[in-house]
């Protein structure tokens, strides 16, 4: 697959507004194992960099969005995000340019690492939960609206429009549908109330990239929500290690009994992977469902 001429050009013109002097693209290596949009390492005549591009029509601001979720990450410091040079469009192509990460293998000092930094990026708080503008969560719209309480925020923004979703493509059963009116009743005594901390929002462990200078987290879909979210969605994948626990609790432990509360968390992510991909994830979804209420 070639990247789009047009795309070409215009990052070539934001290189060079950006750095001063005329830059050219070299070659366009496609990357593999991006799930949803396409990804590139460019080669350009100053040094290397990340470029992905999808259909505009299709995920319209949706780099717009990733660039503000970045940018608002960066000012937490820890974790790391890629530096962002810029979004555009071009041709019906989108694109989002970024710093290129060089990755080396992930340890358990990497594990270490993010749990550590995860903690101190949940230190970041505003009076909401939300936030001022909607992104997305893989491909799904995500509704960040501004709410005062965690559990009618995770409930009317994250679970219910995920939940309608579902219904309406037959991918959940009538009686899950019920199980989460119950569990919706249930929730002000299941969710302990914290300050709304500045989450990641889609934290696998594909997501976080192990550098010769530390971990670098991409690919967020943020808001300012209950931190357990973030730790749950690391824990449900696989691929992240024990110590990113241990890390996390030593630098701001959780409530007491959050192990007990992981999978509930849970729910948002299943949900959105019930909604993408259908299959097996309505059961599981079912299975959670049925240990809370
Ligand atoms: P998508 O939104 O399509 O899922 P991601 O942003 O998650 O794409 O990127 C997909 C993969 O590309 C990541 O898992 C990572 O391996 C790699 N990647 C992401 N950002 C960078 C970057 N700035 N530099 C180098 N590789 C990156």
């Amino acid at each position: 697959m070639d990247l789009n001429a047009e795309v070409i050009t215009n990052v070539e013109a934001e290189l060079k507004a950006q750095l001063g002097n005329a830059v050219q693209v070299r070659d366009a290596k496609s990357l593999s194992g991006v799930s949803i949009n396409d990804a590139w390492a460019l080669e350009t005549s100053a040094g290397r960099f990340f470029l992905k591009t999808n259909a505009a029509d299709r995920h319209p601001s949706r780099f717009v969005a990733e660039a503000a979720d970045l940018a608002l990450l960066a000012n937490a410091k820890e974790p790391r995000t890629p530096k962002v040079i810029a979004t555009g469009e071009a041709d019906g192509t989108a694109w989002l340019l970024l710093e290129f990460i060089t990755t080396k293998a992930w340890t358990a000092e990497a594990d270490a690492a993010l749990g550590r930094g995860l903690a101190k990026q949940h230190r970041h708080s505003q009076p909401l939960y939300g936030l001022d503008r909607n992104n997305w969560i893989g491909l799904l719209p995500q509704d960040n609206t501004p709410t005062a309480d965690w559990t009618t925020f995770f409930m009317q923004h994250r679970l219910a429009p995920l939940v309608r979703m579902a219904r309406d493509h037959q991918r959940i059963n009538d009686g899950d549908v019920l199980r989460f009116e119950r569990l919706y009743a249930a929730l002000p005594d299941l969710l302990p109330q914290e300050k709304p901390a500045l989450l990641h929002g889609d934290l696998w462990h594909g997501n976080a990239l192990n550098t010769a200078d530390g971990v670098v987290v991409v690919d967020p879909a943020a808001y300012y929500g209950h931190r357990e979210m973030d730790v749950a969605m690391a824990g449900l994948f696989g691929g992240i290690g024990p110590d990113f626990l241990v890390a996390y609790n030593n630098e701001w432990p959780l409530e007491p009994g959050w192990e007990g509360r992981m999978d509930l968390c849970r729910l948002y992510p299943l949900l959105v992977h019930l909604n993408l991909f259908g299959g097996g994830y309505s059961e599981k979804v079912s299975e959670v469902l049925r240990r809370y209420v």
